[in-house]
């Protein structure tokens, strides 16, 4: 899975997802013991959030456009 320059994208596994967390996609919860995704961009660190992975990719594809789904 590719991230577009000036993110990190971190997988966290079931198990290291202890607490709730507000996936910005979609406003939902995201529960703890779900699998998702943790974006964190290069320049602020602080910025970092959580998102459901299908989100992201909605996300990825709203912003990048075809240039992200290449990758
Ligand atoms: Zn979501």
């Amino acid at each position: 899975m590719g991230a577009p320059d000036g993110v990190t994208v971190n997988t966290i596994q079931p198990h290291q997802a202890v607490k709730e967390y507000t996936c910005p996609g979609c406003d939902l919860t995201i529960a703890p013991g779900t699998f998702h995704l943790a974006v964190v961009p290069e320049e602020a660190p602080d910025l970092r959030r959580h998102w459901h992975h299908g989100c992201w990719h909605k996300e990825l594809r709203r912003r990048f456009g075809a240039q992200a789904s290449r990758r």
